[in-house]
């Protein structure tokens, strides 16, 4: 007779990870009890040698599928003679934490079960078990158990119970656990609050929907906005409430056939689409779908996702329509997450409200990805993905960074943990504020962490910023260029902590010497950078607003690296500018007024898109890129690509323009299509950034390039550089479990922070 006391660390707790254990020891005649900590799983296990070795093995290859193990640790000790093999009761340990599990989808055996006339929970919403359901959002402090979830408020019935505390049922222990006697339930109300009765709310909401009206519908992590995708005026009457002309919005479809029907989907596509995080993917949309181009307009991408609740399974089947569900709020303010919220702020948006009685803890938008190169690459991370950590590949200190401005996220590390918070959205407005506030309150208590180190972007107006400087007086701040955060953030998620040349091109990031960088090439590793070239500077126009007009930053492209006499020749983007406007941005350009100088490769791509006509005003954040991407025929292969020279000036290398505009124009001039020349472009940026490498290259002797930013989420040219860029013999780096937009920013501040007091 021998015992080993064993702790099993990880996501092991909430995934049906005791009710294994306790079969695990059955099956194997081992004694001794299973019980979750506030840090781990403790497990202490008697019986002969053999079968206790076999016990360890499986302990780790048999694992539920949502379980995560990070380290099991086993020690002999003096056998105790237990009889039996039990589940005692969790023990709450000061200052230990655990990892907590993401939302997950639906199962396939809930989903039969809610499928199937006969069972009990058929056509229950808020049916879940040990493999699935809400995790992350009902959770208000650990351990998980019941009392400390947004579920506390329900009883459960009998049949429940012993459902809950049968080590040999599925939903052993599965804290949300319900049914239609004793769980939550749903309810309608109409645009004015009004509750409306009916026996059947899913029945009527789908009728709704058929009819072609907007429902604002509470899920897992906060309210979508859902209508019939197929409806151009149910869609039309939606962006006109929301105020979003262009966006692209997200659809549900109800099966993987259906959305093969939409959409080309390949193997590693389906692969994503159906996991158990199931995120919104962009699929290649094909042309003779029935799902309305107002969905999308101008994008050859369609975000899909599959139904991830209960709810949306039956509310899909029972609809037989493709699903708008965007985000429930109006432009840029978080999603909305409780009742008496959701009818506050989406009146006059929503028709009817699907509202129900489990309460949001955490607000938690869908997450989104592509796979580009075979390579799933997440854009937005956040449901099914946080608040698991990424794993660092150094001991870290306690360090918060507060993240960037636009699609905020912050990143709390302690130990080999790396916390990136979900998704929280742009740092506008107080609503966004007061979430981020909230969450990295939540994200402290659950994994506590008493950061004393702040991290925070060099950029001075950034609502980030302003946050951690408050803050100067408790804690110590170490400031982080954008761009070095982006590298940075790459070479962890990649495990990497060698120098490399650095490629980060995005929109907008401050630069150490007070001007906006964006086409930067670093060499970096996690304790600096030296920035080794960049694109060459161009005033934007008017500041904010060459963002939002495009047009702006082509009329400061081609005047200032072609001079006065180009505004005299027949271009066609020029003739929509009124004469007026023209003259301001002279002004502003020649005398340095509110024009500051960016190297921003964004911008370029701004530049060419309303050059070129494709779009010279924006509605929402890097559309006119967006859409240059949409209209280059990727399916030339040879694209000759256009001039540009690299200079040195001061040590720093120079990518120069002036050529490249000329010969843009010169291509207007003889009216070669746009799809041309928006490919040539793009192989154009793709031979810059291998030109910049080998030059780096040849100096550093670095071989590893990594590229990061914004400007990366453009696939065609994240493919052509990163495809060239091998070709020439380079390893590269890219993104995949961080957004390589600024979502990114907040994992490789705190790396940096770690390392800002190393020597
Ligand atoms: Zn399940
Ligand atoms: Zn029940
Ligand atoms: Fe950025």
């Amino acid at each position: 007779m021998e015992l080993f006391q064993i702790s099993v660390r990880g996501v092991v707790q909430g995934v049906g990870f005791r009710p294994f254990v306790y079969q695990l020891a059955t099956k194997h005649k081992l004694t001794g009890w299973v019980c979750n900590t506030s840090g781990d799983v403790k497990i202490e296990v008697e019986g002969e040698r053999e079968a206790l070795d076999q016990f360890l093995v499986e302990l780790e290859s048999e694992a539920p599928p949502l379980a995560r193990i990070e380290g099991i640790i086993a020690a002999g000790a003096p056998p105790q003679g237990y009889t039996q093999f039990e589940i005692r009761h969790s023990i709450a340990e000061e200052g230990r934490y655990q990892l907590v599990s993401p939302d997950i989808a639906t199962c396939d055996a809930c989903r039969s079960e809610l499928l199937s006339p006969e069972d009990r929970r058929y056509r229950y919403p808020f049916t879940n078990c040990t493999n699935c359901g809400p995790r992350f959002t009902i959770i208000e402090d650990i351990p998980y158990d019941r009392p400390k979830t947004t579920m506390r408020h329900f009883r459960m019935c009998p049949q429940c119970q012993r459902e809950y505390d049968d080590p040999l049922d599925r939903r052993f222990h599965a804290q949300p656990n319900a049914c239609p006697e004793c769980g939550p339930s749903l309810e309608l109300i109409d645009g004015n609050g009004r509750a409306i009765a009916c026996d059947d709310v899913i029945a009527t909401a789908s009728k709704l929907l058929k009819e072609g009206k907007i429902l604002a519908i509470k899920g897992l992590g906060g309210f979508h906005l859902a209508c019939d995708a197929t409806n151009e005026e149910a869609i039309q009457l939606l962006r006109d409430r929301k105020r979003r002309p262009f966006k692209p919005l997200a659809i549900m479809l109800a099966t993987l056939d259906e959305v093969k029907e939409h959409c080309f989907v390949s193997n590693d596509e389906e692969r994503l689409l159906t996991s158990p995080e199931c995120p919104i993917l962009l699929l290649r949309w094909r042309e003779n779908s029935s799902i309305s181009r107002k969905v999308a307009p101008e994008l050859k991408y369609l975000g899909v996702m599959l139904p991830y609740t209960p709810l949306h399974h039956v509310l899909l089947r029972e609809t037989g329509l493709p699903l708008v569900m965007t985000s429930g709020n109006i432009s840029e303010e978080p999603i909305a997450k409780d009742n008496d919220e959701a009818l506050r702020r989406l009146r006059g948006i929503a028709d009817f409200f699907v509202l129900h009685n489990r309460e949001i803890y955490a607000r938690y938008d869908d997450s989104v990805a592509i796979v580009e190169r075979g390579k799933p690459q997440l854009i937005r991370r956040a449901r099914g993905y946080a608040p698991y950590p990424i794993h660092l590949p150094f001991k870290a200190k306690q360090v918060l960074a507060c993240g960037a401005e636009l699609k905020n996220t912050f990143c709390a590390t302690k130990e080999d943990h790396a916390f990136i918070s979900q998704h929280i959205g742009d740092m506008e407005n107080l609503e966004t504020l007061e979430h981020f506030e909230n969450t990295i309150e939540l994200y402290k208590k659950l994994f506590r962490i008493e950061p004393r180190i702040l991290a925070h972007d060099l950029h001075p107006e950034y609502l980030s910023t302003k946050y951690a400087k408050e803050l100067a007086r408790e804690f110590t701040l170490v400031g982080v260029q954008h761009h070095h955060a982006h590298i940075v953030s790459c070479l962890v998620e990649n495990g990497i902590q060698e120098p490399v040349i650095g490629v980060a091109f995005d929109g907008t990031g401050y630069g150490s010497d007070g001007t906006i960088w964006g086409g930067e090439f670093l060499v970096a590793n996690y304790k600096g950078f030296k920035r080794e070239g960049h694109l060459e500077y161009v005033p934007l126009p008017g500041g904010a607003a060459a963002i939002e007009r495009p047009y702006r930053m082509a009329f400061s492209y081609i005047f200032t690296l072609l001079g006065e006499s180009i505004l005299g020749q027949e271009l066609p983007f020029l003739e929509e500018v009124d004469e007026y406007e023209k003259e301001v941005m002279k002004r502003q350009i020649e005398k340095g007024i509110n024009s500051p100088l960016t190297s921003s490769c964004g911008r370029l791509f701004d530049g060419v898109s309303a050059l070129i006509g494709v779009r010279g005003k924006i509605d929402y954040e890097a559309q006119a890129a967006i859409e240059l991407e949409m209209t280059a025929l990727d399916d030339i292969k040879n694209s000759e690509g256009y001039p540009f020279s690299i200079v040195e000036q001061e040590g720093v290398k120079i990518v120069k323009l002036k050529d490249l505009f000329e010969a843009i124009i010169l291509d207007l001039k003889n009216r070669l299509p746009r799809g041309i020349i928006s490919m040539n472009f793009h192989h154009t940026i793709a031979r810059m950034v291998v030109e910049m490498c080998h030059l780096i290259a040849a100096e550093s002797g670095l071989c590893k390039a990594v590229l990061s930013g914004g400007v990366f989420q453009n696939r065609l040219l994240l493919r052509l550089t990163a495809d060239a860029l091998e070709k020439e013999g380079f390893t590269v780096l890219t993104h995949s479990l961080v957004p390589t937009n600024d979502g990114g920013i907040s994992l490789g501040q705190a790396v940096i922070a770690n390392f800002a007091f190393s020597n």
